[in-house]
């Protein structure tokens, strides 16, 4: 009877995974979707602790689990709470590098749990060393990527490294295939899992710029693969269920996020560091001329007079947490009669759906927010572009400089807009560290500020036309 209660809450949490996944394709109801998988988790996590039993016996360690279970909710609440909007994907690294640490933990206990015992069965071997591998390569990748979106690591290239990065991974396989199928040495457990740790590490080091979204998603779906393991490990369905729900949606994520940058996933594996090493050394896109400013009532007046204005938000709009301020500079042109829409590029930001995100916290209608191609096909019937804290996605190299490493990325064709207006604070380069032609075209006027404080000033400065 408890056992079969206990199917019954797995199987009622991996329906809550799906439907919650389901629910976060739309803005509107994601929140509720994330509370209901959070739910259909926790129900999994008290149904293993209350109601499973091996041999007729039940989980012992209560207050361990008990414990651990209070103090990983008291620091993810805390941090969670305490970050910030544009540090949560530096968060989500960290979050999804734990989940990848927890995978690898688990095959460690399981596999001298088992040794005890015997030696395990080849098949169950292989389980282990899949979630060992998998999930240390996710921790240590994701540490690489927290430390370098938090500014903390800096891009790493030495020659070779990417025949260094296929020798290393060859020796992983290559010592785990021995250890299952042929039950090497106990101890080469420890070499792989270390050479799997070190992998991680040289795998992410190289990648930067504008590849780390695609980076991120697939280390997410690494750990989702990695708990999968685990599932199959312990025969846990909701364990199962939830990994590869997660494995999927991150490898499907990835593989938009390529097509989004016109990447192939190996271009940007192995080719970026190539990329990005040519573009720091040669100073790519080292772009002259000079520039011009437009004050804040010119401005003002041509957003006011304007038929049609499209706003592109970058990382510099949620930097300057001007989301509030954007709606309501959107919606006092409303009132002007002038039709006003956001341009969304998928990697602006520094996570995906980070726009979307920031947006919909300050109400703005999603059907006013319009995707790449749809806002490209717009801007040649746009009056003015306002461009705030953007500037990769907007930045012609991508299609003009073979040697950038944004090169081969779609961008918002700002250009085909009858004017430009470039909010910012200098003009420092974005995330790719590079510079932007844009800013010195004859169309584009630069409006330098805090976004905040800049859309503020318009607003004012409209409202008392
Ligand atoms: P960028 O990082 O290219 O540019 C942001 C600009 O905002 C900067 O040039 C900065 O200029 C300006 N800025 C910063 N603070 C403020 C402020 N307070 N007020 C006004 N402006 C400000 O942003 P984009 O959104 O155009 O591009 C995103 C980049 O991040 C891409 O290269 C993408 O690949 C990368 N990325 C994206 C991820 C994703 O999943 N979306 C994940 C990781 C990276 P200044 O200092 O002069 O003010």
């Amino acid at each position: 009877m408890e056992m079969s209660l206990l199917t019954i809450s797995y199987l009622f949490a991996s329906i809550t995974f799906i439907l919650g996944l389901k629910m976060l394709s739309h803005p509107a109801s994601a929140r509720n979707g994330n509370r209901l998988a959070a739910l259909g988790m926790a129900i999994a996590i008290f149904a293993t602790i209350f109601l499973y039993e091996s041999d007729g016996k039940k989980l012992g360690n209560l207050i361990w689990i008990f414990a651990a279970l209070i103090l990983g909710t008291v620091v993810g609440t805390l941090a969670a709470k305490k970050v910030k909007m544009t540090a949560m994907p530096q968060m989500v690294s960290l979050f999804n590098g734990m989940g990848g640490a927890c995978a690898a933990l688990i095959s460690v206990v399981e596999y001298n749990h088992l040794l005890h015992v015997q030696e395990p069965a080849t098949s169950t071997l292989a389980i282990i060393f899949g979630g060992l591998i998998i999930g240390s390569v996710s921790f240590s990748g994701s540490m690489i990527a927290w430390g370098k979106l938090d500014g903390r690591v800096k891009d790493f290239v030495f020659k070779g490294q990417h025949i260094f990065n296929l020798g290393l991974l060859f020796f992983i396989v290559a010592l785990a295939t021995y250890r299952i199928a042929w039950h090497g040495e106990i101890w080469m457990m420890y070499i792989i899992l270390v050479a799997s740790l070190l992998y991680g590490i040289f795998f992410v080091l190289p990648i930067g710029g504008a590849d780390m979204p695609v980076v991120i998603s697939l280390l997410n779906s690494f750990t989702g693969v990695a708990a999968a393991f685990g599932g199959f490990l312990y025969g846990n369905k909701a364990m199962l269920t939830g990994g590869i729900l997660v494995g999927a949606a991150g490898t499907l994520l990835t593989i938009l996020m390529c097509k989004a940058m016109n990447r192939s996933l190996m271009h940007v594996l192995i080719g970026s560091f190539g990329q990005t090493s040519a573009a720091s050394l040669s100073g790519a896109a080292s772009v002259g001329g000079s520039h011009k400013e437009v004050t804040l009532s010119d401005a003002a007046m041509m957003m006011s007079y304007a038929q049609r204005v499209v706003i592109v938000p970058g990382y510099g709009l949620a930097v300057a947490q001007a989301q509030h301020a954007c709606h309501e500079l959107e919606k006092i042109l409303i009132d002007k009669g002038v039709d006003v829409t956001y341009a969304i590029h998928p990697v602006a930001g520094r996570m995906p759906g980070h726009m979307n995100v920031l947006l919909a916290e300050a109400d703005v209608a999603y059907e006013q927010l319009v995707e790449m191609e749809a806002a490209n096909e717009l801007f040649p019937q746009t009056d003015v572009v306002l461009i705030l804290g953007a500037n990769d996605v907007v930045n012609p190299a991508a299609k003009t400089d073979p040697s950038s490493p944004i090169y081969g990325m779609p961008i918002l064709d700002v250009e085909l807009a009858k004017q430009v207006i470039v909010n910012k604070r200098s003009m420092k380069p974005g995330y790719a560290g590079i510079e932007n032609e844009l800013f010195y075209k004859p169309k584009t006027s630069m409006l330098f500020g805090d976004a905040k404080k800049v859309l503020q000033d318009l607003v004012a400065e409209i409202k008392s036309m």
